[in-house]
């Protein structure tokens, strides 16, 4: 069957003007059927280096609790020169500066390990884009005048994260690793989320996510794309264009893909298949059935995600996986999907025996204000 190698790649530009690129769509986008054109393994071999070559690690942050949520972002692009020029040091500053910053990841820092890796690279630079009929190769990368999902050896950037930070070391697998791909441009290079949670891909990690760090638009590349479709397994909550009328459809590649998938996996579980919160068998998230029952802080069900206009619904008119008009850009989290985050965090550190939804309210107390007024989070 197809299905079986469906890759998760969920690709739009979150802070771009565009919303979002709907012609790029790929699986888990029902009907297609998904697509197995993301599968290459061209030149997945990565020649060890020399010791002296080895570029170090840099930790950004470190766990202090639990078995440790490893986050590895790396470099591609930076010559030496732009090392020592601070180029490197700049990018790792951005990681630092926008990684924690949203809930829940900010309240629960201590329980990441975030790392820092530049791949060895000696080729031109990458800042404003390659010009039409060129190729620049890398390690991780082919660079054309046009960046897609192919673009990235994905099996070679989560071996080299994977090799060289603690991860091999202290986890002995990489399936629970994150990975961004951090390129040294100002171009958009990325707006996609790769992850493959329909099989045990060897060597792969859970997400990989790439993009330019000195590109204009950062905010969504860590929010909509890292943290939503990486550590929140979400779906897309956007509708795209000229479906607004379309109803989500039914079948084995449509609704019953997705709650298929929400059953076994607990994924994408921020949109829902009908209204009814006490409707066991397709609203698939108790936590947010149980928010609609309290009437938790405008939380409810808005018709509209994954693509289609019907059939299908949200859980806010605004958040970071609806997507953003041309002067908003909402970084918004909201309380269902601030919930799967705080559930995911629990587990991925081991702690998911400790976790309740008592203990996500308590938590969430914190964030009554920011409910109250979804598109501040626009500010810098
Ligand atoms: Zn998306």
């Amino acid at each position: 069957m197809k299905r079986i190698t469906l890759l998760g790649l969920f690709i739009c530009f979150a802070t771009a003007v565009i919303s979002c690129s709907k012609t790029e769509l790929a699986a888990p986008e029902p009907p297609a059927g998904g697509n197995g054109d993301d599968t290459q393994t061209e030149d997945t071999t990565t020649t060890p280096l020399p010791p002296e070559e080895k570029p170090a690690y840099t930790v950004i942050n470190q766990a202090t609790e639990g078995r440790g949520i490893d986050v590895v972002f790396v470099g591609d692009g930076f010559t030496q020169a732009d090392i020592e020029s601070g180029k490197w040091e700049a990018a790792q500053d951005t990681v630092r500066k926008y990684f924690f910053r949203w809930e829940p990841i900010k309240s629960y820092k201590h329980l990441f390990n975030v790392y820092a890796v530049p791949a060895p690279y000696d080729g031109p630079s990458l800042h404003g884009g390659v010009a039409k009929g060129d190729t620049i190769r890398s390690r991780m990368c082919t660079y054309t005048s046009s960046f897609t999902p192919q673009s990235v050896n994905k099996e070679a950037t989560f071996a080299y994260a994977y090799e060289q930070t603690p991860v091999k070391e202290q986890k002995g697998t990489p399936k629970d690793m994150f990975v961004a791909l951090i390129i040294n441009t100002d171009q958009g290079w990325g707006g996609w989320c790769t992850s493959d949670p329909f099989v045990d891909r060897p060597g792969w990690g859970r997400a990989l996510v790439p993009f330019g760090i000195f590109y204009r638009f950062l905010y969504g590349m860590f929010t909509h794309e890292l943290i939503g479709h990486g550590i929140g397994e979400f779906s897309d909550e956007y509708v795209q264009y000229g479906k607004d009328d379309e109803v989500f459809p039914d079948g084995e590649m449509g609704k019953q893909f997705y709650l298929k998938h929400q059953k076994e996996k607990k994924l994408y579980q921020n949109v829902t298949f009908t209204t009814d919160p006490n409707d066991t068998e397709q609203f698939l998230n108790p936590a947010w059935a149980e928010m609609i029952r309290r009437g938790y802080r405008g939380v409810g069900t808005v018709e509209g995600a994954v693509y289609y206009g019907k059939g299908v619904w949200r859980a806010t008119e605004h958040s970071v996986m609806v997507g953003n008009g041309l002067f908003e850009n909402y970084n918004y989290f909201n309380p269902v999907q601030r919930e799967i985050l705080l559930r995911h965090i629990y587990e991925l550190a081991g702690k998911g025996d400790e976790y309740s939804l008592d203990l996500f309210f308590e938590y969430d107390k914190r964030n009554e204000a920011y409910d109250q007024h979804p598109n501040e989070t626009n500010l810098p």
